[in-house]
């Protein structure tokens, strides 16, 4: 079956994009977001395709190609913005309408990111065509452009570095909303940030304080950004699944194999 939608995860490979800080580069928080959003569209039962999953270099062609021959009727590209400003962007071509934009950037308010604007642009010398080559080169796609927050803002990169579920779930509302689709939340809902809890916080599972050596041990798995999810802190003596064991795995992989880059 045709995919519906196709989410394609800005830059990667050789391209970081330009949304970087020193917490995420632009084109690891792309990715992250749109495998969230490819999970949770399948999830939903919703067709969908993605034009990256891992951290591979796509040109501009090759980019375009796999929107155009996805059959998809509609594209969201994820991108973090840079250069001075704050809050959400949603860019949609001169040949379509701003409502999916106008959706995108109410329910990312919602979400808590505040939006800047929602716009199209033209080539400088041909009003006729679009500035980007994501609405340019993507045929009769309906593509909208998402720039979830501003990387050099320290409220966008503290919001996006600690919330970026949120967000990238927001999106996954909008989209259910504008192409008529049914939209259930995630269970369990993505957690709130919250403050770390203290050293002997009886809330492990078991009833009993966790000894600090736990804590030290479970907190350094989410400093090295191996464990996301607040849930395990709450569940300390409590068996990992099979499928969060082997995302541990895998981004430790992935970690050892950037560092020998
Ligand atoms: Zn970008």
């Amino acid at each position: 079956m045709s995919p519906i939608l196709i989410i394609d995860a800005g830059h990667g490979g050789i391209d970081p994009g330009g949304g970087n800080n020193a917490q995420f580069t632009e084109k690891d928080m792309n990715l992250k977001i749109s495998l969230y959003q490819y999970r949770r569209f399948q999830e939903l039962n919703i067709p969908v395709a993605i034009t990256r999953t891992t951290d591979i270099t796509l040109t501009a062609e090759a980019r375009t190609a796999k929107v155009r021959e996805s059959g998809a009727r509609y594209c969201i590209s994820n991108h973090i913005n840079s250069g001075g400003g704050r809050g959400s962007e949603a860019i949609y071509s001169i040949y379509s309408t701003p409502t999916f934009s106008r959706i995108i950037a109410e329910e990312l308010k919602a979400a808590g990111m505040p939006n800047r604007r929602i716009f199209t642009r033209t080539l400088p010398n041909n009003p006729k065509l679009d500035y980007y080559y994501m609405h340019r080169e993507t045929g009769s796609v309906e593509t909208v452009i998402v720039e979830y927050g501003f990387a050099d803002n320290a409220q966008d990169a503290n919001k996006l570095a600690s919330d970026w579920e949120r967000l990238a779930e927001a999106v996954v509302r909008a989209f259910c909303i504008y192409a008529k689709q049914n939209y259930r939340p995630p269970s369990p809902p993505p957690p709130e940030p919250k403050p770390t809890p203290g050293p002997t916080k009886p809330e492990n599972g078991g009833g009993q304080p966790v000894p600090e050596w736990k804590h030290e041990a479970i907190n350094w798995l989410y400093e090295q950004g191996f464990l996301t999810d607040e849930i395990w802190r709450q569940q300390m003596d409590q068996p990992l699944p099979l499928w969060a064991e082997a995302l541990i795995i895998k981004r430790l992989y992935e970690k050892l194999s950037q560092q020998e880059k």
